[in-house]
């Protein structure tokens, strides 16, 4: 009789970063991973005595991670990057493209590509929205949803998918075109169909191990009340309350942009909360931080994002006050990408800048902010997050033996300061081997990417693009763009 167990996968040696609540670091490790769970994480000797695995990855030279969360992106993105990167009308360029201009084909190979990218950087599970701009949400059809659920689904990537009503509140009703057909057709949908689509998705994508779910989202958290008319204010209470509900019944919260100015109307609209996590969070005042506090909201910090160059988010604040904050990359449009391990030096220039202080923003701390901070933010910091017995086995495998990694002293700092997402070799995502020496297991990478080539080129030209993609005045010798 053989004394030790056969399981899954065992991963033997390399320097494990845990991430659980000591901070564990343990040089020549080893992790058993049985069923889509981790089983033991422990001593590479220990590991080895008491297991035999179908798979064994060796981690000699690698450094071993929870797999990196990314707690906000934006659907349509992948395809419309750097496209009209100078227009300062980008947000409704974008909304008339993704609500009038793409057929549904364009959701599905979008979330296929936005999901092997962020395969490719470490990154196991993300946070997105159904679209982007001012809230050019695709809510209009559950179909658009499902389409995007499909394509995480398939590259095996665990995902988050908000939607919700469109806009800004008081919510009106969009128009929509639907380019599928013999001929073009339109629809309008009001707040209540927006609503309508939302429940179904929600309730349809509930499950968080059968890899995506889907959460309330507005694009917006909510209206400053003291701007609106008395009648305004009275549909936002009302439309408000339907977020809300929906929100309490599906057990998983709301997902919102956010930042100063709006943080009071919020709360009392009864849309803050230990449930809700709130993007960019620019501008925020003392009496905004405590109101986080106080009411336990999340906050994603995405530090290479558009709005944070109008305001800073008070990130050393907030996080000395108690509220936790998490890291996203807010999708790749116009001029962003996927890669993590960007958003966590960019996080730490930003506060280390204003402060003209290089203490500020620890590595530890920022590489806690894209993992077990970013599992609390979504509500799912009970089963990812960290490398501990019991979580799912979300796991990634970093090549140090490469020059601008080695020597191997100094992990953690290490990673932060010098890894990129290309480094990332190895990804287990709920204990299956998603991607292995950089070569994506679950579809095959070079048809989707000229899938995607196709679709992207037809909607260059649809929507009549290639005007927002040459090359503008300034591009070459000035300080800005004419
Ligand atoms: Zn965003």
């Amino acid at each position: 009789m053989p004394r030790y167990i056969v399981i899954d996968i065992v991963i033997e040696g390399g320097t494990i970063v845990t991430m659980d609540d000591e901070r564990r670091i343990i040089h020549d490790g080893g992790i058993a991973i049985e069923k889509g769970a981790i089983l033991e994480v422990g001593n590479r000797d220990d590991i080895s005595a008491e297991y035999k695995a179908k798979r064994v990855l060796n981690a000699e030279k690698h450094a071993v991670l929870p797999g990196l969360i990314d707690t906000h992106g934006h659907s349509g993105h992948s395809m419309m990057k750097t496209i009209a990167e100078t227009v300062p009308g980008w947000g409704t360029m974008i909304e008339e493209v993704y609500l009038r201009g793409v057929k549904e084909e364009f959701w599905y190979i979008d979330s296929v590509l936005a999901s092997l990218e962020r395969l490719k950087f470490g990154v196991t599970t993300g946070a997105t929205f159904l679209g982007g701009g001012r809230g050019a949400y695709r809510t209009d059809d559950p179909k658009f949803a499902e389409l995007h659920m499909d394509g995480a689904r398939e590259v095996g990537i665990r995902e988050i998918l908000g939607l919700g009503p469109v806009g800004r509140a008081p919510y009106t009703p969009r128009e929509y075109h639907d380019l599928d057909g013999e001929k073009k057709t339109s629809r309008t949908v009001d707040f209540d169909g927006m609503m309508k689509t939302t429940r179904k998705i929600v309730e349809k994508y509930g499950d968080f191990n059968s890899l995506v779910t889907a959460r309330m989202t507005v694009s917006s958290i909510a209206p400053n009340l003291d701007d609106l008319s008395a009648e305004d204010q009275a549909i936002v209470r009302r439309q408000a309350k339907e977020i809300r509900a929906l929100a309490d019944e599906s057990g998983r919260g709301i997902m919102a942009h956010g930042g100063g100015g709006v943080i009071k109307s919020a709360k009392e609209l009864g849309l803050m909360g230990p449930d809700v996590m709130l993007i960019h969070c620019g501008g925020l005042t003392e009496e905004d931080i405590n109101i986080f506090a106080e009411t336990g909201t999340h906050v994603s910090h995405c530090p290479r994002a558009r709005a944070i160059m109008r305001r800073r988010c008070p990130v050393p604040e907030l996080i000395d006050a108690g509220v936790n904050v998490a890291l996203g990359t807010d999708g790749s449009a116009p001029d962003r990408t996927f890669d993590t391990f960007a958003d966590m030096r960019t996080a730490q220039t930003i506060q280390r800048h204003y402060f003209h202080d290089s203490s500020y923003m620890p590595p530890g701390k920022v590489l806690g902010m894209a993992t077990i901070d970013a599992a609390n933010a979504l509500g799912i910091g009970k089963e990812v997050g960290s490398l501990e017995v019991g979580k799912r086995a979300d796991v990634i495998l970093l090549n140090m033996n490469k020059p601008h990694l080695t020597p191997r002293f100094m992990i953690p700092q290490r990673i932060v300061y010098e890894a990129y997402g290309h480094d990332v070799e190895t990804s287990i995502i709920d204990g299956k081997i998603v991607m292995e020496n950089r070569v994506v297991k679950t579809i095959n990478e070079e048809r989707a990417l000229d899938h995607a080539q196709r679709v992207a080129e037809e909607v260059v030209e649809y929507n009549d693009l290639e005007k927002y993609m040459g090359l503008p005045e300034g591009f070459w010798r000035s300080s800005k763009y004419g």
